[in-house]
């Protein structure tokens, strides 16, 4: 519905609500924002959106966000390389760079496998995961899948997928409430979920 009678506006209100968390009220509040700020304002943050999209690609290693083939966390060399933490998206790699508990490196799944859903094991990164595990002499998989039922099945699927090899794969601790998002924790809660983590 077009509240205000003004294309440009209504379409931005449009675009915004699609953002994650954003309902239309806030996307109204939003979007009047930009309408009432300077020019200049619009301009960089329309060019830093833009920016965002053509200077970022995914991490060839581990599919973290990255500004070249490999992500800041893959090149880094003071970082534990034996471990891995294996997350669902790539916010969930803040969640846990926030604890400041974990200092090996990441893999993002992009997703869990929820047939139901149409997500089957093949449209996610697994088969990378189990190259790496070949390629780079890991000792221990952490996986920080997000606690729902899906999740759950995902970490039984890769940990039987893995048993053959001789890495060790561990979960957060419970502390983690099922059915919640990483995303949402704090970062205490997500490190004593780290330090206290068990054999999956
Ligand atoms: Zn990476």
């Amino acid at each position: 519905m077009n509240f205000f009678g003004i294309n440009a506006l209504e379409s931005l209100i449009n675009n915004l609500s699609h953002l994650p968390g954003i309902g239309k009220k806030t996307a109204q509040r939003l979007a009047i924002f930009i309408l009432k700020s300077d020019a200049q304002f619009a301009e960089e943050l329309a060019d830093t959106i833009i920016k965002l999209k053509h200077e970022t690609q995914l991490c060839q290693r581990c599919f973290n966000i990255s500004e070249g083939p490999l992500c800041h966390i893959c090149k880094d060399e003071h970082r534990d390389a034996s471990k891995i933490c294996l997350v669902e998206d790539i916010v969930d790699i803040l969640a846990i760079e926030s604890s400041h508990e974990f200092n090996g490196r990441y893999h993002v799944l992009g997703g869990v496998i929820s047939p139901l859903s149409g997500v089957m094991p093949e449209d996610l990164h697994i088969r990378e995961l189990v190259d790496r595990v070949t390629n780079e002499n890991l000792k221990e998989i952490l996986m920080a899948i997000n606690p729902s039922t899906e999740g759950e099945a995902t970490m039984i699927y890769i940990s039987k997928l893995l048993k053959n090899n001789n890495v060790l794969i561990t979960q957060l601790a419970s502390g983690v409430p099922i059915g919640s998002n990483l995303e949402f924790i704090d970062p205490a809660t997500i490190g004593r979920a780290i330090l206290t983590r068990r054999k999956l």
